[in-house]
């Protein structure tokens, strides 16, 4: 099994409706939820762990919505995890996601370019990263 790691952005961490429709059909698409946890960032965990996008018009705007509010983070696992949490996603940006993809997550809650409600690692280097940087105790062996 393939590991990766989902968040739940600000944008939505804090809507148990929403939350748990999320995590529903993460388990309805067979993905193990192996952790989760609860996180608030300061506006320098947000900026390191966006610092690929310090270059962007977007990344102020990007780091103060993931400082605004509680993160939940997640621990999943699934054969071809990456790729499937990422298809499960959708879109980054909502004219895709709620006109050509309405059933992903982002299709469905979604508000803007930047509150697009999830993240998932992009590689398998950053998935182990980002699971070390999340759950520093969990042992992958
Ligand atoms: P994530 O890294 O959060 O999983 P992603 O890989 O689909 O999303 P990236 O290109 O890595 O997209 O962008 C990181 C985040 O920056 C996006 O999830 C979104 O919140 C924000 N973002 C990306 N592109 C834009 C944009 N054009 N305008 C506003 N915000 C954006
Ligand atoms: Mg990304």
């Amino acid at each position: 099994l393939q590991l990766t790691v989902g968040l739940l952005k600000p944008d939505i961490a804090g809507n148990p409706t929403i939350v748990s429709l999320i995590e529903q059909e993460i388990l309805k698409k067979k993905f193990y939820i192996l952790k989760r946890k609860v996180v608030r960032w300061q506006k320098r965990d947000s900026e390191m762990f966006y610092k690929q996008h310090k270059e962007n018009f977007f990344y102020r705007r990007l780091v103060d919505c993931m400082t605004s509010g509680p993160i939940i983070a997640l621990l999943l696992a699934k054969e071809n995890g990456i790729t499937d949490w990422r298809k499960l996603m959708g879109p980054t940006k909502v004219y895709k996601s709620q006109f050509t993809d309405p059933n992903t997550i982002r299709g469905r809650f979604g508000l803007t370019d930047t509150r697009n409600t999830v993240h998932g690692s992009d590689s398998v280097q950053s998935a182990a990263e980002e699971t070390s940087f999340f759950f520093p105790d969990f042992n992958a062996n």
